[in-house]
């Protein structure tokens, strides 16, 4: 049972505050608080949201019980405002807003200047003597209550201002003669007579009621619902009703109405950051009639009210200890603020204001952690196109198609179809976008070379998407529109054929792909970070670092980045990664000198063969993890053996079959034969990762050998190693045991060879859900568990993402069976449920086994916040994700 369902404020008293915006919405709340602070706020009450809910429930009718309690806020607020309701000289006049819980701008309806009627409306002109002002209000009033409570639409109304104008030969709705706006006024209210068939009600009190419900009914409207969906906004009990003594922006050239947030919403630099408009009410900054004016220009013109803002900006920020959105109005230059929020903010003016307020100690550690989005941090750090330029060219139309978003960051430049082509331009100085239709390891120097990719065919995890994001590179992949001709040098997406050399800009978090140039950005954090800018001069690099450390200091999941080159370890820990968690050792084949042996290796008929050209591709290895325990010095490197299904790596075309043949000396006929064995009809699920090393131990002996060789060398440099050897694809505990003891063995012949003492750990990545429900069995052999949480959400839902993801997962998501691409957000149900099990059990066996996450979702907010539950050690994404996920990992621990 409800037992009170109204809230007053006014003249400094306030029977609520600013923690109770669940009852009384975000704008009554802040009124409720505002008073409080003595800021400048026009008497009123506040219906609450339970009110709302009761409406609601009884079949959307006012509750009889509402009525008293509203006749007695009503007195108050006549006292408070020395003004009477409905009658007398000085008759008070009210707005009626909504306001729920959570913001919904512009969701839900407002009525003003409630309480006209002929008789208050001849007190209301004798007592000001402005007639104009007078049926300028009343004219308002009839169209807002006419629209919001009877829904009678806007445009007859419209029409028939503009008819007036036009008669009396004026541009601006503040030309207009008093005698016109009364004509205007009895138009408006003939118009709600023709629409509803009924008077326009004058009874000031029947007129409150029904825009009360009308205000309740706006949260079911069309828009709110939909605004409520589309932000997942859910679990309100409903929209609060504010009702407040008018104060009036249309009484002439002192007075206006504005909104203005206390910092600048888009840089986060500390000053009055608004617009407004003299003359005016508030619908009229929105409206788009007239042109509202900077805050800056209100100094000259209104100095007074100017003042009187910047301390309610002062007060509300030091209060708040954080940006606010107002709205104001002032009458006869006398400031009244009518509602105060929190100001919603672009990236940069977030990470901005939280550092700002963090350095003044105004905000502590948890608070600064809890004002950044991990998403907006995102924005901060990848080449961006200019936001008007994007905008501009939607609408130009030159958006030629959409594929998946695989890597984020801006790129434009001259298209080519051949990696040797976007060689030849970054030689000569010049961007490339290199457009296949899917890349293989042949054109990684190409890959490289371009400043952005761009496949027809593949998916989020395919060659070009994987490379990609390892080396921080713009790209697009499975943008099936495009009708890709290697050989002629072009492309064709509908009647549009795009030619080598024709430019095209392409949008890495979008997926979108333009005709033309558009002007793109590195951002500072990304130079600073290549080293090209000095820390010191960056603003926003200082801003990050501050927040960033925040985290630090907040969290307890330790974050390691994904990397397979030293270039890309070296950034991983410049933005804070405290080690590797994923070595991909495959990626390191793909180079051109080394993909020979490979082949070599892997067509070899005998075991001799393979290990002669394993010997060749050891001191690879040797080198390339060497690399990544310098640049990791003292942090620890997980290096993940062999992977992918062999066959990855052999040649494809004829063309090149026939040089690899001539170069191994190996017949063109018996080289097709080998790589024909090869092919398997599911090869994701065929032989691959330890099940290759189960066949071929010798694999895995080079590089558990290369590993170990490595890591004597770069101690005997007198740098601290970790190695961590990891095992992939296991999904029965003997092979972990069988493969363990041969890393074992291998390394401990190494140790013993060398004469040096060097530790390390063998673990397992948990990808199969077999591996997951037999963790207890698994873990007697793992000194650490690694969720690869991209085969195992393949597996767990039986989807191979490549095909799915041009396929039905959009339709999916679209259709609600999804809620979110599973392979870019952690599905908790089915596949976090697998990761706890194995959490559990593995840690039933050993209770210390140290469990982390190397799949995408590693790098994902609320896949982290999961991880962080689940008790993982740490989560581990690609370097460019590392203050991101520092950012969410702190989150979580916020809880
Ligand atoms: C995984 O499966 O999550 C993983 C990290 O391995 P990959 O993506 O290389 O298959
Ligand atoms: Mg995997």
């Amino acid at each position: 049972m409800v037992d009170r369902r109204i809230y007053s404020f006014g003249n400094g008293e306030a029977e609520g505050s600013a923690s109770m915006g669940a009852l009384l919405g975000g704008k009554g709340a802040g009124l409720q608080e505002m008073t409080r602070l003595g800021i400048p706020v026009p008497p009123g009450f506040t219906i609450t949201t339970e009110t709302c809910d009761e409406w609601t429930k009884a079949g959307q009718k006012v509750p009889e019980a509402l009525l008293p309690e509203l006749d007695q806020a009503l007195e108050r607020l006549e006292r408070a405002s020395g003004k009477t309701f409905g009658r007398g000289d000085n008759p008070l006049l009210v707005s009626v807003r909504s306001g729920a819980a959570v913001s919904m701008p512009g969701m839900m309806e407002t009525v003003l200047n409630l309480g006209l009627n002929p008789d208050t409306a001849t007190a209301l002109g004798r007592k000001t003597g402005d007639a104009r002002f007078v049926w300028d209000t009343y004219r308002r009033f009839v169209q807002m209550f006419s629209n919001v409570v009877a829904n009678v639409p806007h445009e007859p109304f419209e029409r028939a201002l503009e008819a007036a104008k036009h008669a009396a030969k004026v541009k601006a709705d503040t030309e207009l003669p008093a005698a016109v706006l009364e004509r205007v006024t009895q138009e408006f209210k003939d118009l709600y007579r023709k629409h509803k068939g009924a008077a326009f009600p004058d009874d000031p009190r029947a007129q409150l009621v029904a825009a009360i419900g009308a205000v309740f009914a706006s949260y079911w409207g069309k828009k709110a619902l939909e605004y409520r969906r589309i932000e997942k906004i859910e679990a309100l009990l409903g929209t609060a009703v504010t009702i407040q003594a008018m104060v009036f922006g249309n009484t002439g050239p002192r007075s206006g109405t504005g909104v203005a947030f206390t910092r600048d919403p888009s840089t986060g630099d500390d000053h009055l950051y608004g617009e407004w408009l003299a003359n005016a009410q508030g619908e009229d900054v929105v409206a788009g009639i007239r042109t509202p004016r900077p805050i800056a220009e209100m100094e000259a013109e209104l100095p007074e009210t100017y003042r009187a803002l910047h301390e309610v900006k002062a007060t509300l920020e030091e209060h708040y200890r954080d940006m606010q959105d107002v709205e104001f109005t002032w009458e006869e230059g006398k400031l009244y603020l009518l509602q105060t929020r929190r100001g919603k903010r672009t990236a940069l003016a977030a990470v901005r204001v939280a550092a700002d307020l963090l350095r003044l100690r105004k905000i502590d550690l948890r608070e600064a952690v809890s004002r950044v989005e991990p998403r907006q941090l995102m924005q901060l750090l990848a080449r961006v196109f200019d936001v008007k330029a994007i905008e501009q060219a939607r609408k130009q139309g030159r958006v030629l198609a959409k594929g998946l978003p695989a890597s984020p960051g801006a790129a434009s430049g001259p298209v080519v179809f051949h990696p040797e082509d976007a060689e030849k331009a970054a030689a000569a100085g010049k961007p490339a976008i290199l457009v296949r239709r899917m890349t293989s390891p042949e054109d990684i120097a190409g890959m490289n070379a371009a400043c952005g990719l761009l496949t027809s065919v593949g998916g989020m995890t395919s060659h070009a998407a994987v490379v990609a994001r390892g080396m921080g590179k713009c790209c697009i992949v499975g943008c099936a529109q495009l009708r890709i001709d290697e050989d002629e040098n072009r492309f064709q997406v509908g009647e549009r054929i795009v030619k080598k050399g024709d430019v095209v800009s392409i949008d890495g978090f979008t997926g979108e792909v333009f005709l033309g140039e558009l002007p793109t950005q590195d951002s500072e954090i990304f130079e600073v970070v290549q080293g090209r800018r000095n820390a010191a001069t960056s603003r926003v690099f200082q801003d990050v670092d501050l927040v960033l450390r925040a985290a630090d200091g907040v969290r307890r999941l330790k974050v390691r980045a994904n990397a397979d080159t030293p270039q890309d370890a070296r950034v991983a820990r410049t933005l804070g990664a405290e080690g590797i968690g994923l070595v991909r050792t495959e990626h390191m084949f793909f180079a051109e000198d080394r993909i020979l042996p490979m082949r070599e290796m892997i067509l070899a008929d005998n075991v001799p063969a393979r290990k002669a050209a394993l010997e060749k591709l050891l001191p690879y290895q040797r080198d390339d993890f060497a690399g990544m325990f310098r640049a990791m010095a003292g942090l620890p490197v997980t290096i993940r053996l062999l992977d992918p299904p062999l066959h990855e790596f052999l040649p494809e075309t004829d063309a090149i079959q026939r040089a690899v043949a001539s170069r191994i000396g190996m017949d063109l006929t018996e080289l097709k034969a080998r790589v024909l064995e090869h092919h398997e009809l599911n090869p994701m699920l065929g032989h691959r990762g330890c099940r290759l090393g189960v066949s071929h131990p010798e694999i895995y002996e080079m590089q558990a050998r290369a590993v170990i060789e490595a890591a004597c060398v770069v101690a005997s440099e007198d740098v601290v190693v970790r190695p961590e050897i990891m095992v992939p694809f296991i999904g029965v505990a003997k092979e972990l045991e069988i493969l363990r003891k041969l890393i074992v063995d291998e390394a401990e012949r190494v140790l013993k060879e060398r004469g040096e003492r060097i530790a390390y750990t063998v673990g397992t990545m948990i990808e199969i859900p077999r591996a997951a429900i037999t963790a207890d069995q698994i873990a007697r052999h793992a000194d650490f568990f690694s969720f690869g949480t991209n085969d195992l959400t393949q597996m767990t839902f039986g989807i191979s993402r490549d095909d799915a993801e041009k396929a039905f997962l959009p339709d999916y998501e679209a259709k609600g069976i999804l809620p979110e691409n599973p392979f870019a957000v952690l599905d908790q149900d089915g596949v976090g449920g697998l990761v706890r099990i194995a959490v559990e059990r593995g840690r039933m066996e050993k209770p210390k086994l140290k469990c982390g996450i190397c799949g995408e979702h590693g790098g994902d907010p609320s896949s982290i916040a999961f991880c962080h539950k689940v008790g993982l050690d740490y989560v581990s994404c690609s370097p460019y994700r590392v203050p991101i996920a520092r950012l969410a990992a702190a989150r979580a621990a916020l809880g």
